[in-house]
């Protein structure tokens, strides 16, 4: 904690005064917002000239208004990577604009997107799965950030951002990352803005990931419908992962190793799909979007 600095008797009691007129005034706002007088947008623009309310903690705001509460208001300011301490003059613009779609009507807001997280043993074909549901433009996919190296036909801000350990390392400390997890040796992660951005316009979101981080998403946003896809048996998962050309035959024993963890890790989804045909998988997740 800093020294508090040092003030003459006459100073600790007009800065005392002060307190309590400021305390005063985030009580009387705090009040409004509770009878409905204020909403965001007006507290916003009170800030701007009046310090007291520009000092006011955004939770202290949120747990105001009628049906939100102290735990609803932190879940939401997690959501929206807006820091339980941060006060109202400290809120970004896209903060801002993403508190205010959170409590704007329905009618003109676009009702928040799904989120759908596809998992699932390593060569079960949720990549294939994931790019014909883009394909359907029902869904907007996620893409991931990677430390690994591309495979001969991937592209890179297509597959995958591939990037350096360093730079990865660099967006955890940022949180810039939704989760991520190390997987046979390299880190993925998903870029957390997109997928809030995209379910706030009203997107339904797939994120296609491996189970530790299909974990952490729920425990973010449990909302999330965990997605379990299965291959029909051992030996068909066993023969497409050795049927993949791209991974040396190291890699493809570790995938098999993983992919035995992996499987017992099913029961802990919401849903599991066996993947008996590509068609009928997409298909599954599409109809889930109306269910
Ligand atoms: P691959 O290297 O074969 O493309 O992917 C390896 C594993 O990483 C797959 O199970 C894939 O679903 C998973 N994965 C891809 N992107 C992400 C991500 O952003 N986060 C997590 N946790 N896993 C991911």
């Amino acid at each position: 904690m800093p020294t508090p600095p040092k003030l003459t008797p006459e100073e600790r009691a007009a800065a005392l005064a002060k307190a309590s007129i400021a305390r005063k005034r985030r009580a009387e706002i705090k009040a409004e917002i509770k009878s409905g007088n204020l909403d965001i947008q007006g507290v916003y623009e009170l800030s701007q000239s009046d310090d007291a309310v520009s000092k006011m903690r955004v939770a202290e705001m949120l747990e105001s208004i009628t049906g939100v509460g102290k735990i609803r208001a932190l879940a939401m300011m997690d959501r929206l990577n807006i820091s339980p301490t941060r006060r109202i003059k400290g809120l970004g613009t896209n903060q801002l604009k993403n508190l205010l779609s959170e409590f704007s009507p329905t009618s003109t807001k676009a009702k928040r997107g799904r989120l759908i997280v596809l998992s699932g043993p390593g060569g079960v074909g949720k990549s294939t799965v994931a790019a014909q549901l883009r394909a359907t433009g029902d869904y907007w996919v996620s893409i991931s950030v990677t430390t690994r190296l591309p495979r001969i036909n991937e592209k890179d801000g297509v597959d995958y951002y591939f990037i350096n350990n360093v730079e990865f390392e660099k967006r955890i400390r940022g949180s810039y990352f939704l989760e991520w997890a190390q997987f046979a040796g390299a880190k993925y992660g998903t870029p957390r803005e997109g997928v809030e951005q995209a379910l706030l316009d009203g997107h339904n979101v797939l994120l296609e990931i491996e189970i530790d981080g299909a974990k952490q998403v729920k425990s973010h946003m449990p909302e999330a419908m965990l997605v379990f896809l299965s291959p029909p048996s051992w030996e068909d998962l066993v023969s497409r992962l050795e049927g993949r050309g791209t991974d040396s035959p190291e890699r493809r024993t570790e995938r098999l190793a993983l992919a035995q963890e992996e499987i017992a890790a099913a029961p802990s989804f919401d849903l599991v799909i066996v993947n008996t045909s590509v068609k009928e998988v997409v298909d599954q997740l599409v109809s889930l979007l109306s269910a």
